[in-house]
């Protein structure tokens, strides 16, 4: 039998590779795991952790001229850009060391270069050592995409260095539509920048229900955001202290910065795939089946690489799947379906299962229940925000098919309906369940209304 360096070398220490690479070891795999940049990958070290600590920052502005309501004086309070910066990077320092104790603690070895496959079981490291393994994992993960075409584009900058900027500027204008560019909209503009979001389609996050799209754009407008749709970017130029950016209407303004926020692309520049066999899909993703295998039997791709659905939680489960599949002696595939998801959009989306628009297009009979309402908390601190609940409903089977909120706290709703959805809860299920009051989420199961057109 061929012996092999490793039996699984792991290209990518984020949260897919990871978990990939400790659940291997855990099942008695020789593993390695290689990382270029730091250990952790998007999420913890420019994603989703440092992400959802800037958004808390971002919500004390709020909370504080609430509490004037509640009998709160809070005249004095002020704001520290880079005291936030700094206790974020020492947070995200942290879970970078435990991440590293975690591999290590599994038997993983940590080896801290970019690597490359040099062969179906070959991997090539940047310091030029060459290593074998009975299997490769590549989780790579994506980068932003910067659309290059565009005049003046190196001016901008993506979510990575907007975690990392020295000082806030007075103004920023943010490129896109999608989860990145609503969320960092949020941030900026609760820190008190004046906020332009630049969107090309006819509304922001194209993709979740229609009735949440609006809602948030009308409560991001009520908060200072300037939302512009059906809006393209030129040019953009240096104007000594900032950027000038023309429009493709010919409108031109201002800002401290610029971002792209215009999505992510997998990354596969330079892994030496397409030498060693491996097939990519049109849009340069690792083309992978069922159990995360690539077209080289030997070579797996688990995570935003493989652009599946393009969330950590998803990447932990492939790289979970993948190692009880090829270690575990448990063929596992993930479910793709009813998935989750939160953005921290301010405010805040929860959202499972099909949105009014999907469901109409696959079911004969949709029945909506939505309510839209003042949330208790603004009744004292007058604040003109509203929370929006929908469920669609198959009205032939009574089964809930989604549940889409905008409000506080609808991420962590949006966890607990996936349950409900995941076992295939009905209306009459939502509607037999007593409500926990006063909450919000007791909302979910107090409306009895269908809600009709108004012609
Ligand atoms: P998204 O795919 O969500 O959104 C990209 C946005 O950029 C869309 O509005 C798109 O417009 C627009 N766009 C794309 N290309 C251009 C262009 N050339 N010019 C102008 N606009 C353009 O990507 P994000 O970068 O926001 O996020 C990437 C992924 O990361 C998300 O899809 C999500 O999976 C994940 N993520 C998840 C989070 C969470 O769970 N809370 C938080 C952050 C990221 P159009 O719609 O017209 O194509």
């Amino acid at each position: 039998m061929t012996s092999f360096d490793y039996d699984l070398f792991v290209i990518g220490a984020g949260s897919g590779g990871v978990r990939a690479g400790r659940i291997a070891a855990r099942h008695g795999a020789k593993v390695a795991v290689a990382e270029e940049y730091r250990v952790g990958g998007t999420c913890v070290i420019r994603g989703c952790v440092p992400k959802k600590l800037l958004v808390y920052a971002s919500k004390f502005a709020e909370e504080f001229e609430d509490a004037v309501g509640f009998g709160w004086t809070t005249e004095k309070v002020s704001f520290d850009w880079v005291t936030l910066i700094e206790n974020k990077d020492r947070e995200i320092d942290r879970l970078n060391k435990a991440y590293i104790r975690n591999l290590e603690a599994a038997g993983a070895e940590l080896i801290q270069e970019r690597a490359t496959v040099a062969g179906p079981n070959t991997v090539a490291l940047a310091s030029g050592r060459k290593v074998t393994a009975r299997y490769i994992l590549v989780a790579t993960g994506a980068s932003p995409f910067v659309p290059r075409h565009l005049p003046g584009h190196e001016l901008a900058i993506t979510s990575n260095e907007a975690f990392h900027l020295e000082r806030l500027p007075s103004r920023i204008c943010i490129v896109g539509g999608g989860y990145i560019a609503v969320e960092f909209a949020g941030i900026f503009s609760g820190l008190g920048v004046e906020t332009v979001l630049i969107c090309r389609g006819e509304n922001i996050l194209r993709g979740f229900d229609e009735d949440v799209r609006s809602h948030l754009s009308s409560e991001m407008k009520k908060k200072g955001v300037e939302i512009r749709t059906r809006s393209d970017i030129a040019r953009i130029e240096s104007s000594g202290t900032g950027v000038r950016v023309t429009l493709n209407d010919g409108a031109a303004f201002g800002a401290g910065q610029i971002m792209f926020a215009t999505g992510r692309v997998p990354n596969v520049m330079g892994l030496g795939l397409a030498e060693a066999g491996v097939d990519l899909t049109p849009h340069l993703a690792v083309k992978v089946d069922a159990w995360s295998q690539s077209s080289v039997a030997s070579i797996y791709a688990v995570g935003d690489v493989t652009n599946r659905v393009n969330l950590t939680p998803v990447a932990i489960r492939e790289g979970h799947a993948f190692a009880d599949t090829v270690f575990g002696g448990k063929k596992v595939a993930v479910d793709h379906s009813l998935i989750p998801t939160a953005v921290f959009s301010q405010p805040e989306i929860g959202t499972v299962g099909l949105t009014e628009e999907q469901a109409r297009q696959g079911f004969k009979a949709v029945d909506i229940y939505k309510t839209s309402y003042r949330p208790m908390k603004h009744t004292i601190s007058g604040r003109d925000e509203r929370t929006l609940m929908k469920l669609v409903v198959d009205g032939d089977s009574d089964r809930v098919l989604g549940c889409h909120i905008c409000g506080p706290d609808a991420g962590e709703m949006a966890q607990l309906l996936g349950i409900s959805l995941r076992l295939g809860a009905t209306k009459s299920d939502f509607d037999a369940t007593m409500a926990v009051h006063p909450t919000a989420a007791e909302e979910l199961v107090t409306m009895r209304e269908k809600w009709v057109p108004t012609k």
